[in-house]
């Protein structure tokens, strides 16, 4: 049964709006769904560069600062800046030229993972877990600077 609100929209001919806000509360639903222990998570708020190399020099600052954070023992900053990461490379293998698509979609894709791994040991407070992500992040960081450039 739908509340007499949406029965008037229909009636009055404006039936996508109730789908609409339907279609809104399920993503926010599925958006708090992925936080924990308090916080959201993929909200990310992130300019992405137009370019590939771009792109690039944006995921080596960041994998720059969440190095500084992890070596520091500053687990608390990791969350921010891996979510912006995350952003980043998710973007890159449209940016990029179509011979090189399928090997930076990879590298791209392994980055997700290791830095979703990571910014859960950050979260968690597990600082030698934390150490033994971010030096896997630094080898697929290193090849996608390869394939890119
Ligand atoms: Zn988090």
């Amino acid at each position: 049964m739908l509340p007499p609100f949406f029965k008037r929209l229909r009636r009055q001919g404006v039936p996508t709006l109730a789908a609409w806000s339907a279609s809104v509360l399920v993503f926010m639903a599925a958006s708090a769904a992925m936080g924990h222990e308090g916080h959201d998570h993929g909200a990310a708020q992130v300019a992405i560069p137009e370019t590939a190399a771009g792109v690039v020099a944006e995921i080596q600052k960041h994998h720059g600062a969440i190095t500084a954070a992890v070596t520091g023992k500053n687990l608390k900053a990791v969350h921010d800046l891996a979510e912006t990461m995350t952003a980043l490379a998710k973007a890159l293998p449209d940016k990029v030229p179509v011979e090189k698509k399928e090997r930076v979609q990879g590298s791209t894709t392994t980055m997700t993972k290791m830095l979703d791994t990571l910014h859960h040991a950050a979260d968690a407070g597990n600082q030698p877990r934390a150490g033994i992500e971010l030096k896997k992040l630094d080898a697929v960081v290193a090849a996608l600077e390869k394939q890119v450039n």
